[in-house]
């Protein structure tokens, strides 16, 4: 375990946050981004940090307090935003207290805030609040977890670790905890950390450097001490020890291509069912990982165990739930049999998961598990968006790691569970999601052909701010990327995706589904957009130009939609196509007729396909949009190549071209791409039972009404 901190850092950090907060703040947020940075010793907004120092009210009253993380933030990038002032004279007098629930505690912490905008304070404040140092630093860090996680924890950590720790036994964090720390430490003031058995550690000291130091010491002494009993030990098991592989340990199958063929069925199977009519399903966006020693691992025999066994320390279970579910052998050559095989596998996994959440409301549980080990294929996890799986993945593969060594010095132990139960449906835990709950498409995944054009990245772009993962398909990586990062730019990362595809080429087609399947599970709503325009009248037509324009608006809707449909079946969720038509449709004009026809062709595949899929409750409706010309940001391709023309055949001057289309509408609407993204939201909202409909976005153009 690396020691990360240096006198130019702590210098650096000085100067950084000194002149705001003071040098006391500006080396408890440098100490603490050093835990941060290294994941082996806390995960995604996992363990917390204090220090106390005193401020002075505008009554000129110097007070005491302490500054602790506020609860879900992450160490890593902890700033003065991120830490909460509370009265710590109060919080002290607290200890006197026999008992204080939950919700007491949080009025009691919220209440006793300076200032009235500071995040909810960490669940663990009272425990930093009770300690008399002026630093405490708190970690799960996983070297200590492969020891105290054993069922002879508390003396292997002893003798790890020695006299200059106290250790505890397992104790809900909380009041509770925080009692029984300032007890332990009242008891032994000798010790330079207290080890908390099954959870984490907890180190202190009078400056941050100290507290550090002891941080790292000791999680450091565990690796060493890990390293030697493995070594020493009959039955070193680590990740990568082929030899324990059934089968050979032969991988015939490139897991890339199992985790595409697998990953649609998963993500049907495990949908929850909401008995909504309308939305019938609430989906989950995967993170797939396969790395070479998670897949030896996951195909060894300790894979099927560390997958029954529970998690590293509660603060996971949010986002992991308690086990991971694991297939033995899928049948990787029959389709229906793997199917089969899954679903057998979740029901029993969804009747455990009811038998261990007895006391829940059984109708609100969602059972299925976030996290799947598949021999062959790799790690698959799950969230309700994209962030939320990376964080699942992320703590997985640790637990992952942490359980292989824990076996490797003695059999892998974890709380009963009632203690995980108690833990994950903590309303104080359950909190900590509400982040990721918002938009109408949360949970869907939309991929917009063209996507990035100027309809097309309008339409993922409004996409993305209703929630949905936007999937950007378009030939030309440079232009892919930066709509991609100006999606997470605007709506946060993990939130878009870009694939190359040529939709006029099978292969290309097929492989961009692949991408898509492996990168977010499934395909929710289809939006053939990708089209180009030529301008010539029919007696001067040349037929390339022709097949060109059919080729990319007509086969090339086609072959998108039939891709995407297959995956669509596979995943048995329903879902959405959006057909971009045009107000050409059913508003020709003279010497457009490569592109009306190609239009009226993709419109008209629409409506076959909602007479083909509805029995699969995929709805299939048409958006007629006229003349969007793209903004300052984003110029349209397809203008750019037929504007000079169509402005000669009207006998106007290019730069009026907008003005005309918009002056030629009932509403003098200028139409933007914004406006076809909503009607790609309305429609993928299953907002009313509409199929095989053409929805005008166009202002209102007479000859144009759908008829
Ligand atoms: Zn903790």
């Amino acid at each position: 375990m690396k020691n990360r901190w240096t006198k130019s850092g702590a210098h650096q950090a000085v100067s950084q946050w000194g002149p705001t907060c003071g040098e006391l703040l500006a080396l408890r947020l440098y100490s603490a981004q050093l835990l941060g940075a290294d994941s082996a010793l806390v995960l995604h907004g996992g363990g917390n940090v204090s220090v106390k120092s005193t401020i002075t009210s505008v009554l000129e009253d110097n007070i005491e307090t302490l500054f602790v993380k506020g609860s879900g933030f992450d160490l890593a990038t902890l700033s003065p935003d991120g830490l909460s002032g509370l009265d710590l004279a109060y919080l002290r007098r607290l200890r006197t207290l026999d008992q204080l629930t939950d919700e007491q505690m949080v009025n009691e912490l919220r209440t006793h805030l300076f200032d009235a905008g500071a995040p909810t304070p960490s669940i663990e404040t009272l425990l930093h609040a009770f300690l008399p140092h002026r630093y405490v630093d708190h970690s799960h860090a996983d070297a200590l977890l492969t020891l105290t996680n054993q069922r002879d924890g508390d003396a292997m950590v002893r003798d790890a670790l020695g006299e200059r720790v106290a250790i505890l036994p397992y104790i809900r964090p909380g009041f509770e905890l925080a009692k029984a720390v300032a007890d332990c430490y009242d008891a032994n003031p000798q010790v330079v950390g207290i080890v908390l058995l099954f959870h984490g550690l907890v180190t202190f000291g009078e400056d941050a450097e100290t507290s550090y130091d002891r941080h790292i010491e000791l999680v450091d002494a565990c690796e060493t001490f890990f390293r030697t009993r493995a070594a020493g030990g009959s039955k070193s098991r680590l990740v990568g020890s082929r030899r324990e592989q059934p089968n050979g340990g032969k991988q015939t199958e490139d897991p890339a291509a199992l985790a595409a063929r697998v990953a649609p069925i998963l993500r049907g199977i495990i949908a929850q069912p909401t008995g909504d009519e309308d939305r019938p399903f609430l989906r989950s966006i995967l993170e797939w990982r396969a790395a070479e020693e998670l897949l030896e691992f996951i195909h060894s025999a300790d894979g099927k165990t560390a997958a029954a066994s529970g998690p590293l320390t509660c603060d996971h279970l949010i986002h992991t739930k308690p086990r991971a579910l694991y297939v033995a052998e899928p049948a990787w050559s029959d389709e229906s049999a793997l199917r089969r095989q899954i679903e057998s596998a979740m029901a029993t996994y969804r009747k455990d998961y009811h038998a261990y959440a007895t006391t829940y409301d059984t109708d609100r549980l969602d059972a299925a598990p976030r996290v799947i080990l598949l021999p062959g294929a790799g790690l698959f996890c799950w969230g309700p968006t994209k962030r939320a799986a990376r964080i699942t993945a992320d703590i997985a593969e640790h637990t992952i790691l942490v359980k292989s060594h824990a076996n490797a010095i003695g059999p892998y132990t974890s709380l009963p569970d009632a203690e995980l139960f108690d833990m994950e449906f903590r309303p104080l835990q359950q909190r900590k999601l509400k982040h990721d709950n918002h938009g109408t498409l949360q949970g869907q995944v939309v991929v917009i052909s063209g996507g990035a054009g100027a309809i097309g990245s309008a339409v993922a772009q409004v996409c993305a701010e209703q929630g949905a993962y936007t999937i950007v398909a378009d030939i030309g990586k440079n232009r892919i990327d930066q709509i991609v990062q100006s999606i997470e730019d605007s709506c946060g990362p993990g939130t878009a995706h870009g694939v190359l595809m040529d939709v006029t080429d099978e292969e290309s087609a097929r492989r961009g589904f692949e991408d898509i399947v492996r990168t977010c599970g499934g395909v929710d709503v289809l939006v053939p957009n990708a089209g180009v325009a030529h301008v010539a009248a029919l007696a001067d037509m040349e037929v390339s130009d022709f097949r060109r324009v059919m080729e990319i608006n007509t086969v090339g809707y086609m072959l998108f939609m039939r891709e995407g449909i297959r995956i669509m079946k596979r995943q048995e969720l329903g879902g959405n196509i959006v057909i971009n038509a045009s107000k050409n449709v059913f508003g020709p004009g003279k010497d457009f007729g490569a592109y009306s026809a190609s239009k009226a062709a993709g419109h008209q595949l629409g409506k076959v396909a909602a007479i083909e899929l509805a029995a699969d409750h995929i709805r299939v409706n048409m958006i007629n949009t006229d003349a969007v010309f793209g903004d300052e940001n984003m110029s349209s391709g397809l203008w750019a190549t037929v504007g000079p023309q169509r402005a000669k055949s009207r006998n106007l001057s290019e730069a009026d071209l907008p003005e005309y289309y918009r002056r030629r509408n009932l509403l003098r609407a200028r139409i933007t791409g914004r406006h076809v993204g909503n009607a790609v939201v309305f429609f993928a909202s299953n907002a009313t039972p509409t199929t095989g409909a053409t929805l005008p976005v166009d202002g209102g153009v007479i000859e144009a009404f759908p008829r």
